[in-house]
């Protein structure tokens, strides 16, 4: 009867989260030691992170590094 209920997509997690999901375990350690690590500025980070293909900008790793962001919601 309710075999093609759908799965709802997950709209709660902000970009950088969603992306980090598809990273490998490594990258997402990687990832979470940067956001967790405060010598990082936001800037610098997402400009990183974007060279090698993580493709977020500034202010979405701000909100989500200041827990701002719609993880927390
Ligand atoms: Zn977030």
């Amino acid at each position: 009867m309710l075999e093609d209920l759908p799965i709802p997509t997950d709209k709660s997690l902000c970009l950088v989260a969603s992306k980090a999901l598809e990273l490998n375990p490594e990258d997402f350690r990687i990832l979470q030691d940067a956001l967790d690590n405060p010598n990082w500025p936001h800037s610098k980070l997402a400009q990183e992170l974007r060279a090698r293909g993580f493709d977020v900008g500034e202010t979405v790793v701000r909100r989500h590094r200041l827990k701002t962001c719609a993880c927390v919601r």
